[in-house]
């Protein structure tokens, strides 16, 4: 969309978000909704439809009109400077907008109500009921295993930093072509479904019979791309076969976002890096890079560990240390005892302490996510959260995805869900870490021959 035109959008959006809420606040709808909360023997998608809406309810009752505009107005400018300040690593022309947008998220969580931390009414914005304590002690658990995996793996003589394959240059039509095969060679039903370019990959959708996908591409770097291919079509299968009996009712498609990022890393980690994935797509991939490349050699390549400056980028091992790294700042950010005015040396410090780099230029620091710029505060976790839980669904297949998971929709919170799938709340978090950790250090260990 044309840039300048982002003050008129935020004006608009502005509006509209006004007038939902003036519709979703109508008294003749709130008392509807608590009615139906009373109602006896309610089926599991109807109480799922009650607990749905109290939420937003809540979120609309709390939050004053003028409130919620200024909000919409501030994050559509606020991405697009953000985006200029990445273009030109100018943190400074960012900063105003990252202090309004986290004075805004300091006051929603005030609004919204919480116990122990006010970070946790903004968790509860993207995962119904996650806390900080239960993030606390997720990287607790975590933190030391995989410090103590990438240690070993950096101390292997099969360690290594870029793997020549990251540099070879591909053919964009062929590659373009690979990614659709793959997509074909998945079902993906083209009637219901779209595959498109953008600057970040990204699912949308709108429907069961709508839901559209875009992947990116570089010149170099194919797993890059096709990597990214299968994670959104990963997201998009979870809207694909969701029950059309939800379909226009507030449970269609899954909202749990912990368990939308388990369905994309699902497909991802342990379809898209897998060896027989890779040897039923070799001789495309040596098309794309017009030369012969052997299993084992695109084997390493993607599934190379190596610290790396950017997120989006990261293997699995070292990516759960970038979201520590930002759920410390939010966290700190939020409740004050972080200042706005210390994030890039906050930032950097971390960096060292968790992955041993620094980022030479802001753009690879603490601009390089869009997140803070839209306004929210409170997502990163989920990413960390819903990679771990994707270990679970080892040994899956679409089928089975569909009947436990993704035809539910919103039905279930994702306790209701991971209990019913026989993964119960442990120790305090919502599943066990170990599941993921296991699989980290058999897969890794034998890669990187320790
Ligand atoms: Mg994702």
């Amino acid at each position: 969309m044309p840039v300048k035109g982002a003050g008129a959008r935020g004006e608009a959006l502005g509006r509209l978000s006004v007038i939902r809420q003036k519709m979703f606040l109508d008294k003749e709808f709130v008392s509807l909704i608590h009615k139906a909360g009373e109602e006896r023997g309610m089926s599991d998608q109807e109480k799922g439809v009650v607990r749905v809406l109290l939420r937003s309810l809540k979120f609309y009752e709390k939050l004053s009109s003028e409130f919620i505009e200024q909000f919409e107005k501030l994050t559509n400018t606020a991405t697009v400077v953000w985006r200029e300040a990445k273009i030109k690593n100018n943190y400074k022309l960012f900063e105003p907008y990252l202090t309004k947008i986290f004075d805004m998220n300091r006051q929603m969580a005030e609004c919204l109500g919480h116990k122990d931390s006010p970070y946790d009414a903004l968790l509860d914005l993207f995962e119904e009921n996650l806390s900080t304590r239960e993030i606390g002690l997720f990287f607790d658990e975590i933190k030391s295993p995989l410090k103590n995996l990438l240690e070993k793996i950096k101390n292997s003589s099969k360690y290594f930093k870029v793997h020549e394959l990251e540099n070879a240059e591909y053919d964009r039509s062929k590659m373009e072509e690979l990614n659709k095969k793959v997509l074909k060679f998945l079902r993906s039903d083209f009637d219901r479904f779209r595959l498109d370019v953008s600057a970040h990959p990204f699912t949308t959708s709108f429907s069961n019979n709508d839901t559209r996908i875009t992947t990116w591409y570089h010149k170099t770097d194919f797993g890059r791309s096709l990597l990214a291919t299968i994670h959104e079509f990963g997201h998009a299968l979870y809207d694909l076969q969701s029950d059309s009996e939800l379909e226009m009712t507030p449970i269609a498609g899954g909202s749990s976002l912990v368990i939308h990022e388990s369905q994309s890393r699902f497909w991802e980690n342990f379809i898209g890096r897998d060896v027989a994935f890779i040897k039923k797509f070799l001789p495309d991939m040596c098309q794309a890079v017009s030369r012969s490349l052997s299993a084992v050699d695109v084997y390493s390549y993607f599934n190379k560990v190596s610290p790396g400056l950017l997120r989006v980028e990261a293997d699995e091992v070292t990516y759960h240390f970038h979201i520590m790294l930002r759920f410390e700042i939010e966290k700190g950010l939020i409740d004050q005892s972080l200042k706005i005015k210390d994030l890039r040396e906050i930032w950097n410090s971390k960096m060292k302490e968790y992955l041993g780099i620094t980022p030479k230029k802001d753009s690879d620091g603490v601009l390089q996510d869009v997140h803070w710029s839209g306004g929210s505060v409170g997502y990163f976790p989920t990413y960390s959260l819903g990679t771990f839980l994707a270990a679970n669904w080892q040994g899956k297949d679409k089928e089975w995805l569909k009947e436990h998971i993704h035809k539910f929709g919103s039905t279930y919170t994702l306790v209701e869900l991971l209990k019913k799938n026989n993964l119960p709340e442990q120790a305090g978090m919502k599943f066990d870490p170990k599941v993921n950790l296991d699989y980290l250090t058999k897969k890794y260990s034998k890669i990187y021959d320790f």
